[in-house]
This record gives structure tokens, sequence and C-alpha cells, in this order.
């Protein structure tokens, strides 16, 4: 198909023919007030999708007043059972509508079918169904009987929704990442103003028709878009009728929500960059760890938080391992998403990859070998337009270069030689990030001992991006506040209060 025919095949927007994305707010769709808008293009081959509204105050303050309005009436008298259903309704009707946001995703990011399809789409499903599930099967918080100097007191917790919570989403899994906040905000019984990432405004808009169509009642899920600074991102946290923010996106911005949060002291829940470590030792299943490996590193183009820029392999299966992940990553072929045969898709943008690049360069400066990549390919036609840049490998910078330290977001890695687990252990723990690890080894003591000792929100052995979404999920040091999934998601979405009774 080609990217003229993946543009047909959207509906969306006002007329339902468009491919222009639009605000939500209040259960309809307007272009709202500023006039002011800018282009939404391909990262494929750099064509134009359609226009994205900009909003501004005023657009912020009419997304919040009817979050607030469907909190005080429809949404706030559902029963648990009655909300729930709606939200399972919803889950059901992305997966009815399963091509169009796959066309939509696709569309934005320039991420393979094959990836989007097995990944975005039904965990977009997924996050609305599961915490659903979650919330309809809690039963009552524990009832405990305290009895001290002669008195009795019963005490028991209530959880209430937190309000109106702001959900601040970035463009690397637009609907997937966006989704795993609206899904247990609306769960648990808030409504939600939705600011996605510039980049990738189609699925945000495309769910507000989900939600119309299932009945989910006006002002429940709203959807402004907008740009970060000064804009309706900093707005919607700044704004005093909002409860909560929920933030995915790097860490340098996370410190600027959390200042816009400050004011009102508004609670937030955060999930930031990394830094992540993949810790091969020699004892490992070499098959399993190169696969891993390579997944790790180079899916959705490396723009995963939780892929892989560091490798650290025992110096004795060090040249071997290097050569096969060599021959993996040259082994990928990048294409048109709708290709089976593709395995990786452009970058998000340009401007990404013109980021992505600078550290190409950085490397090279720092000293490293390049074993792979490094370059921008040679695309045939009309891709020659888009954001495409090679898989890329370097060995032999210093620990301390800043292509070891700072987060890529591309499809690139370091790896380095260890001789001790104790040296391994500290190499991994050694940057300011701290959001996942995968350790690969076939000894268990080595495994439990050196995954108690990774500084991270989630540890991996002999595994990656493995995930059951009733457990907890976050970041450790500069990688995130707080943790979301299944019922740990409650912490942030409810407000937990204490009744006490004496008796
Ligand atoms: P980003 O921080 O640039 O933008 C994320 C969102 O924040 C966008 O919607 C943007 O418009 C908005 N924003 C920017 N400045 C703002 C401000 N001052 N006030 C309010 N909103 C503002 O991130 P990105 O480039 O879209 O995404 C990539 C980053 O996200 C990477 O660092 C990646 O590691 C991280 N990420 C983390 C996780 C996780 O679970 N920890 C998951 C995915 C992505």
């Amino acid at each position: 198909m080609s990217v003229q025919a993946l543009h047909k095949t959207m509906q969306i927007g006002l007329d339902g023919a468009r491919r222009d994305a639009a605000h939500f707010i209040n259960g309809e769709f307007t272009q709202g007030t500023t006039g002011k808008s800018w282009e939404n293009r391909s990262p494929l081959d750099n064509s134009l999708i359609g226009r994205v509204p900009e909003g501004g105050r005023a657009e912020i303050d009419a997304a919040v007043t009817a979050a607030q309005a469907a909190l005080d009436g429809p949404w706030g008298a559902l029963t648990v059972g009655q909300r729930t259903d709606l939200l399972a309704a919803v889950a059901d009707e992305i997966t009815n509508r399963f091509d169009d946001f796959l066309a939509a995703e696709c569309l934005d990011t320039g991420k393979p079918y094959g990836l989007a399809s097995h990944i975005d789409i039904p965990r977009g499903a997924a996050n609305f169904k599961m915490f659903a599930d979650t919330v309809k099967n809690i039963s009552t918080e524990t009832f405990l009987l305290e009895q001290g100097g002669g008195r009795s007191a019963l005490n028991y917790g209530l959880r209430r929704p937190k309000g109106v919570i702001a959900v601040i989403s970035p463009w690397n899994l637009p609907l997937l990442l966006m989704t795993w906040k609206v899904g247990p905000a609306l769960a648990c019984g808030n409504t939600v103003v939705v600011k996605p990432s510039e980049e990738t405004p189609l699925t945000a808009t495309l769910l507000g028709e989900v939600m119309n169509k299932v009945g989910v009642p006006r002002g429940v899920y709203n959807v402004v878009h907008g740009l970060g600074p000064q804009s309706a991102g900093e707005f919607l946290t700044q704004h005093p009728g909002v409860n909560g923010i929920t933030f995915t996106g790097e860490t340098r911005t996370g410190e600027a929500i959390m200042r816009q949060a400050a004011l009102g002291v508004r609670q937030v829940s955060f999930e930031l960059g990394g830094k992540n470590p993949a810790l091969v030792f020699a004892d490992c299943d070499l098959d399993a760890a190169v696969e891993g490996t390579l997944r790790s590193a180079f899916s959705n183009c490396g723009q995963v938080c939780l892929g892989t820029e560091r490798i650290y392999v025992e110096r004795t299966i060090f040249d071997a391992f290097v050569a096969r992940l060599k021959a993996g990553a040259e082994a990928l072929k990048l294409g048109r998403p709708e290709d089976p045969a593709t395995n990786l898709g452009p970058l998000v943008s340009q401007d990404h990859r013109d980021k992505v690049l600078s550290y190409y360069r950085l490397a090279l400066e720092e000293g490293a070998t390049l074993v792979t990549g490094g370059r921008v390919p040679d695309m045939p036609g009309e891709l020659a337009n888009g954001a495409w840049i090679a898989p890329t490998i370097w060995t032999g910078l210093k620990d301390d270069a800043r292509v070891v330290n700072e987060e890529i977001f591309g499809p690139c890695c370091h790896i380095r030689p260890f001789d001790t687990e104790e040296e391994a252990v500290r190499l991994a723990n050694s940057t300011p990030y701290g959001l996942a690890a995968a350790v690969w080894t076939q000894n268990l003591s080595r495994a439990h001992r050196v995954a108690a000792r990774m500084e991270v929100g989630i540890c991996w052995v002999n595994s990656w991006f493995l995930r059951d979404l009733r457990t907890a999920f976050g970041g450790a040091k500069q990688s995130g506040i707080g943790r979301e999934g299944g019922l740990h998601s409650l912490e942030f979405y409810t407000e937990l209060s204490n009744v006490c009774i004496q008796l």
C-alpha cells in the first residue's frame, strides 16, 4: 500500500473523512479558537498527513470545565459496574476499529504494521479492559480493630476518585502510553484532559469517536492538542481545576512539569527517560541473549523507553557477542509499515533524527569504534525524504562519554566488556537513570543476586519487554515518580481516606 493509500484508509475528525486532528472537548470535535495550527507530516516521506489545531487557555479551560461537570454529573453518578462496563465497551470498540487505529498510529509514527498490530493497538484495548476488571473486582479495604488505653476504634479506608486528571503523553507508543493512564484514571472514577504529543495527534483524536460511540458521557474524556511550554501542556498542568498530573516523557520535561505542578501542590505520577543496561554473562544462552538484546536495542527504531542503549558483556564472550549483534543489526530491514518484511520504520520526525544524528557524530568525536551503521541509509523514491537512520553499534567509549550516559532514543547501543559481576553491577548502576535492566545468565543464584542490586523499576532476567499489566511499573532515580499497573495505579488515581469510629 502506498502512503497515499494509507492516508485514504483514515476516517477521522469533524466530518469523518479528513486526516486533520481535532480537539475533543465535552463530547464534540472542534478546531478551537486560537486560529493556530501546525502541519502533521509523515516521517516516512515528509508528506502532509493533515493539520493539528493548537489549543490555548480557552480550550484547556473548556476541557477542564467539561471534565469537572462530568465528574459532578453523569460520570460520578454511575455505579462501579456501569462505569467499568462502559470501559470494557471502549476496549471492544478499539478492537472493532483495529484497522483505523493501526493506520492512524502508523501514519503518525511510521512504525511497522507488524509491530503496532502486535503491541500498540491490542495494548490500547487491554489497558481499558484490564483496569476495568481490576477496579470491578476490588473488595473493601482491610478493616482494623484497634484497642489502646481502654478504648477501641474501628478504622477503615475509603478510596475516592482524585478528580480531574491531566494526562500528558509522548510520541513513541502514543495510544499504548496514553491509554495506560486514561484506562486506570477512568476506571477509578476520574475524568481526564489529555494533551497528546504534538508529533502524534491522531489516535487520541480517534479515541474520542470511540467514547461517543459506546456512550461514555460527555466531558469524561477530553483531548486538547498543543505544544508543551507556554502552550496547552503548560496551561493544563497549571490549571487550578486539575487535581493530578500523570506524565510520560523526558526527564527534563518532567522537571519542568514538576515546577508547574508546584503551583497548587498538584500531585504527579511520572514515567521518565532511561539509559537502560543489559548485562550479558558468559554463562547465558547466547542465542537468546543476542536475540533479546537485538530486540531491546532496535525495536520501534530504538524509540522505546525500556530499550537497551548500554550493553555490558563478559569479556570471554565479548567478541562473539559483538559479531552476532552486528550481524543481527545488519539484517534488519528498513521499510514501509505495510510491508511484512519490514523490521524498522523511520524515526518519528526530522527533528528527532537531527538529535540522534548529533549523537552519531558525537560518538566518533568521543573516540568510539563504529561497529555498524552510523549513517543515514539510502532509501528509494519518496522515502528518501523521510526520517530514516541506520541501526548503529559502537564499542570503545570511555565510561564517562556522553553517548554512554545520555538517553539518545534511537536505534543505537554501545557494547563494553566487563570482567567481574561486581564491575558489571557498578557499571549498570552508573547513570542517574533507573528505568529498566536486563540480565542474561543461566546461573539462578547470579540472576537473583544481580537483579536485587539493579537500581531500576523493572529488571528482566533472560527476557525483555515481557509485561504483566498487574505488576508495578515505573522508574527509580531520575526515571520516574510512583508506580502504575494493576492495583498500584490506585495509589495515584484515587485518594485514600481513613474513617475512624470510636466504638
Ligand atoms: P517529551 O518530554 O519531549 O514530551 C512529552 C509530552 O510532554 C509531550 O506531549 C509534550 O508536548 C509535553 N510537554 C513538553 N514540555 C511541557 C511542559 N513544559 N508542560 C507540559 N507539557 C509539556 O517526550 P517525548 O520526546 O515525547 O518522548 C520521549 C521521552 O519519553 C523519552 O525520554 C522516553 O524515555 C520517555 N518515555 C518514558 C516512558 C516510561 O514509561 N518511563 C515511556 C515512553 C517514553
